[in-house]
């Protein structure tokens, strides 16, 4: 026997006994618990009691089928929708987080969990299902209690008429559950007219009054045992209109869509595809659909009961006889209706399941209405937001980020845990703008700048970059940059409701963004300036002070390759960043040292008095060994008393000079005169050696 205090049942499905044990202990006093030792016996638990399950804490690494499994078994048999589940994994990785969700986990907890946090968000779960539990099982029951009202009124009603009738009373029910299904196998079969399920369910309903115009009968003539005369028959052939104007005379409700349907029965139940019937003689789909089919059923079920003036017939009679038109000619599709449906239709009528619409089917168009109709839809929403924010503060755990939401109403800002422990603050600070500690932090100056900005925002472009000192708990105050968005309601007009976002300490971002703009001026390997920069640089300080002495010096290794080719190729790095330092000990403050590329340098130098010094002393410095190295240099330079300021002219005399270098033994500097663009001009390439080939 069920207790009304039984305690609410927890499923745990984890392989390691230590698991469930620690989860068993912290939950056993609230709530009964049951084991599951791997998937398969979990998924058999809930194929028992899927009903009575809480809440399930589900593993994802299990033998024979895991966490996954299971899931997709709780989605086959849709457990899922009444069962939330709570994944414990030690797997934290994004995606099996993303596919957790998408598999309709309520939460997910990474392990090693806070015995306190799983506590709390078991609760929560199991209080918000039950919460929408009890809200379906309200609906079903409101909507059961109404149509449970309307059934009893109609079964009331086809009871007086089918009394002053001498019918059973079932007539009107078998009517119904005929004409029911005859639809349902004809909106499968055809398009034609265009019936939905809710047409369905109003013809079916408006049927029970096909005969309600015999009220109005002669008692003689409707219940006469025997024939009736040809006047006799006329008169009861009445019914079928006085019916339909006792429906068009209703004072109310002629919009209704039953009593439309109704009114189609009543007047045309007895017409025949024929034009044989009666009251108009309509022929084919001149007759309502609705009553085409009322029309079969009530032929049918007339020939399968007893009257007062006949016997009842087989069912297998009864078919036979429609369908060999010995009843009146109906329309083809019906008789194939009726021919498909024929096997089933003594069963459903003794079960009369129509009019046995249970709890559970109520439960289903209940749960359907809440995912969907608008009288839940906040319910539904509170839950994806709850399951928004149980995603948002997983990741923004993971981020090590100072991340806030702030709202004008109520005053209230929401940390990120990691962001409420750096900034030594609560996760939630009520009434910020007076809190003392806040005001500490980041200083009421600052607080109102920012608050200033956002506000000035708008819908289109609600994002703000606002920097200020933020006094971080235990140090000195630092430079951080807030990110934040504004956000607006969709009102019309949009109110600035508050805000989110994320602060960064700067001294960390610019250290980032330092590094981005080295990328893009330095060479990576040496730390020296990439050509380009160095171009844009020396042209700079030419266009300056052009009146300046200035020598430009390329420098080329001698026979590098060899250096790779013996000793590999990070000896070579190690040998490229030896010289690269070389040149920085070697230039002052002013002077500008770049990599052009591979083992090439050049050095920019301002020259007060003589050149020649120092190049020689540069010469010297990049002359020499590095380790079991034998470093040899050529150097060309030109001069801007020489060529000019043109930077390219300038470069492409240092690199003549440099040539004449590698062509005339290496090892020694040159300075560019004209003499070299003939020689140059009138010799063949240089061979490997750099000796005339
Ligand atoms: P030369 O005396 O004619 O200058 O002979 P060399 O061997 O120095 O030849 P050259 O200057 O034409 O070629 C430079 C070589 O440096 C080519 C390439 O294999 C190597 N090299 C270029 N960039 C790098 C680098 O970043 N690291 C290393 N280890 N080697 C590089
Ligand atoms: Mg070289």
């Amino acid at each position: 026997m069920e207790r009304l205090s039984d305690k609410q049942k927890i499923l745990i499905v984890d392989d390691s006994e230590m698991n469930r044990s620690i989860l068993a202990d912290m939950l056993g006093e609230e709530y009964e618990i049951m084991e599951a030792e791997d998937g398969n016996e979990g998924v058999a638990m809930l194929q028992q009691h899927s009903s009575e399950i809480a809440l399930v804490l589900l593993d994802i690494v299990m033998p024979n089928l895991d966490g996954f499994g299971v899931l997709s078994m709780m989605n086959r048999y849709r457990w899922i929708e009444e069962v939330p589940v709570i994944m414990i994994s030690a797997e934290r990785g994004s995606s099996h987080v993303e596919r957790a969700f998408e598999m309709g986990v309520t939460d997910f907890i990474s392990r090693p969990f806070d015995a306190l946090l799983v506590h709390r968000r078991v609760v929560n779960t199991i209080l918000l299902y039950t919460k929408q539990k009890k809200l379906v099982s309200l609906v079903a029951d409101q909507i059961y209690e109404k149509e449970h009202r309307s059934s009893l009124m109609i079964d009331i009603l086809s009871n007086i008429v089918e009394f002053r009738n001498g019918e059973s009373g079932l007539h009107v029910r078998h009517v119904h559950t005929l004409t029911e299904m005859l639809l349902k196998v004809l909106i499968h079969k055809t398009d034609r007219y265009h019936l939905s399920q809710t047409d369905i369910s109003i013809i079916s309903t408006a049927s029970a009054l096909h005969d309600v115009g015999k009220i109005s009968i002669d008692e003689n003539v409707l219940n006469k045992p025997g024939r009736l005369t040809k006047e006799e028959f006329e008169i009861m052939k009445t019914h079928s209109m006085i019916g339909a104007e006792m429906l068009a005379g209703l004072p109310i409700h002629q919009d209704e869509p039953l009593v439309k349907a109704a009114y189609e029965i009543c007047r045309w139940h007895h017409e025949r595809y024929d034009g044989r019937g009666y009251p108009d003689g309509l022929k084919g789909d001149e007759i309502p659909i609705s009553a085409q089919i009322v029309a079969l059923a009530d032929v049918y079920d007339a020939l399968t009961s007893e009257r007062v003036y006949k016997k009842a017939f087989s069912h297998e009679k009864a078919v036979t006889m429609i369908l060999n038109g010995e009843c009146g000619t109906f329309n083809p599709l019906l008789m194939e209706c009726l021919e498909e449906c024929a096997d089933g239709i003594q069963e459903e009528l003794r079960d009369d399941n129509a009019f046995r619409r249970n709890q559970r089917e109520m439960q289903n168009i209940a749960r359907e209405m809440h995912k969907y109709e608008e009288l839940t839809a906040s319910e539904r929403t509170l839950q994806l937001l709850e399951h928004e924010r149980m995603k948002y503060n997983f990741f923004a755990d993971l981020s090590k980020e100072i991340q806030f939401e702030f709202t004008l109403q109520p005053p209230m800002v929401t940390l990120s845990a990691w962001g409420a422990e750096t900034l030594g603050l609560e996760e939630i600070v009520m009434e910020p703008e007076t809190d003392p500690r806040v005001m500490e932090l980041i200083g009421k100056d600052s607080w109102r700048g920012l608050a200033d900005a956002l506000r000035a925002t708008t819908p289109g472009q609600p994002t703000v970059t606002f920097d200020c000192l933020i006094h971080y708990k235990e140090s000195a105050a630092r430079w951080t940059r807030i990110l934040a968005r504004a956000i607006w309601s969709p009102d019309e007009p949009p109110r600035y409701t508050g805000a989110i976002g994320k602060a960064i300490d700067v001294h960390d971002s610019r250290m980032h963004l330092d590094n981005l703009e080295r990328m893009a001026t330095h060479d990576a390997m040496t730390g020296l300036l990439n050509h380009a920069t160095a171009k844009k640089r020396i042209q700079e300080r030419l266009e300056e002070r052009p009146e300046g002495r200035y020598a430009l010096a390329i420098l080329d290794l001698d026979h590098f390759k060899s250096a790779n080719d013996n000793y590999g190729h990070s000896f070579g790095d190690q040998v490229l960043i030896y010289m690269a330092d070389k040149l920085r000990q070697n230039t002052r403050g002013g002077d500008i040292a770049a990599r052009v590329g591979g083992d090439e340098m050049v050095v920019f130098l301002e020259c007060k008095i003589e050149v020649e010094p120092a190049i020689e002393r540069i010469f010297n410095a990049v002359t020499g060994m590095y380790e079991q190295f034998p470093l040899s240099v050529s150097i060309g330079v030109a001069t801007t008393e020489k060529v000019g300021t043109d930077y390219e002219t300038l470069f492409h005399a240092a690199d003549q000079a440099l040539y004449t270098v590698k062509r005339s033994g290496r090892g020694h500097y040159r300075f560019y005169d004209e003499s070299m663009d003939k020689t140059l001009s009138a010799i063949s390439p240089i061979d490997s050696d750099g000796e005339e080939g």
